[in-house]
């Protein structure tokens, strides 16, 4: 009989994208939407990487690839790992895939077993519960919790969550969607409970390079990390790569080998000419990341100002990648909405700025719950000041209050 798997029912939609089609609706009607929803660098790609592309097309770069990656970009990848992890990585380590979102996905696959526990940030980044999901196993939230000086992974929360059904614990710093920096005295603690337990530590660095304060440390510079971790990072936000398709996985050797399997039977190769392309942006000039950073510390300061001016707004200076997560419970309160959802549907429909509200990233659906919500500050600063005027004005009128003008 004709019907379709259970298991691609178990894989969720991620939001960021759905909203662009509810945006592309809205604005086909002619209304003008202000977009903090999607987490995606309004750069361009650096001139010295398009042009590797562009000849590394016309120099015939065109054919299939080994499905790790092409050699030099596996050896510049092993380099830049070594360099800023502070760890002898080989390029036989290196698994170059389409994108970071693809190295989560062979990983899980290939290391966790339907019915295992897979430990994880929330508020996280979508796609590590929707997949756990899809292999059948259970994602155990392990909570940021937000404290005077930011939000912490709750690690107490952690080591009482491990149980003989454990599999792996996933860590992702700087955090989606708070911007938190996870300490290195905290990746000691969980680099010891990984090791009592024996658990996989799939730690999604993405965002290692855009922190604006205090020390990225990755778990896989810790003594005795090497063999358990897999690293994944990519391409996407430190050069504003996020159509090209690019990221990657370091792994201990026999585990390359599986994921070098996997990529052969999911894709066969990541794009050729994109992986030389890759080649320039880690081996050529890198003043521009530099610069890019430079400017989203800025906009982060004008987005955190600005939110703190919202009434019922109160958001904290998050350390790193490039999200705002203000807690918005008594916006909520006085604008007379339930939860976060009402407040993003409301910004939405009503003000003309997009933003994500905590249940796109597997935060609970409990109106006494804290409720924030998740705004990019990857985008102008024009838009920052119109979006967050909007939503003030917005609120303004929803509590009664005359609106102000500066
Ligand atoms: N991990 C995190 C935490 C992310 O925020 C994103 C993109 N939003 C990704 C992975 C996916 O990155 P890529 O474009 O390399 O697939």
């Amino acid at each position: 009989m004709m019907d379709y798997a259970k298991r691609a029912k178990r894989l969720e939609p991620e939001r960021a994208f759905s909203m662009l089609e509810r945006i592309s609706r809205i604005v086909a009607a002619g209304q003008n939407i202000i977009g903090f929803h999607i987490g995606e660098p309004d750069f361009a790609t650096p001139e010295n990487i398009k042009t590797a592309a562009c000849s590394s097309i016309h120099a015939n770069r065109t054919h299939y690839s080994p499905p790790s990656g092409v050699p030099d970009l596996r050896i510049a990848i092993a380099d830049h790992i070594s360099k800023t992890r502070e760890i002898q990585v080989s390029p036989e380590q290196v698994v170059v895939s389409a994108g970071t979102k693809l190295a989560i996905f062979c990983a899980i696959m290939s290391c966790v077993e339907s019915g295992a526990d897979v430990l994880g940030p929330v508020p996280a980044y979508p796609a590590y519960p929707s997949i756990a999901s899809l292999v059948g196993a259970n994602y155990v939230p392990v909570p940021f919790i937000e404290t005077d000086r930011g939000f912490r992974m709750d690690l107490d929360r952690l080591a009482n969550a491990v149980t003989p059904n454990a599999s792996m614990i996933v860590l992702n710093s700087p955090h989606n969607p708070t911007g938190a920096l996870l300490p290195r005295e905290d990746l000691e603690r969980i680099a010891e409970i990984a090791t009592e337990h024996d658990l996989w530590v799939l730690s999604d660095e993405i965002y290692s390079r855009l922190v604006y304060d205090g020390r990225f440390a990755s778990i896989l510079s810790l003594p005795g990390m090497a063999d358990r971790t897999i690293l994944v990072d990519g391409f996407s936000k430190a050069y504003a790569m996020t159509g090209w398709r690019l990221g990657f996985a370091i792994v201990n050797r026999t585990l390359a080998g599986l994921l070098d399997t996997f990529m052969a039977n999911v894709h066969s190769c990541t794009a050729t000419f994109t992986q030389y392309a890759g080649i320039e942006a880690l081996t050529g000039p890198q003043h521009e990341v530099e610069k890019m950073r430079l400017k989203l510390l800025k906009r982060r300061d004008l987005m955190v100002t600005e939110l703190n001016h919202i009434p019922g707004f109160r958001c904290h200076m998050p350390p790193g990648a490039f999200y705002a997560f203000p807690n918005v419970t008594e916006a909520c309160q006085i604008a007379g909405l339930a939860d976060a959802d009402q407040l993003q549907d409301a910004l939405l429909e009503l003000a003309g700025v997009a933003v994500l509200s905590m249940t796109a990233f597997h935060g609970p659906r409990d109106p006494k719950a804290d409720q924030y919500i998740r705004m990019s500050y990857a985008t102008g600063d024009r838009e920052i000041l119109e979006g967050t005027r909007r939503i003030r004005d917005f609120m303004y009128a929803r509590i009664g209050l005359p609106l102000r003008h500066n």
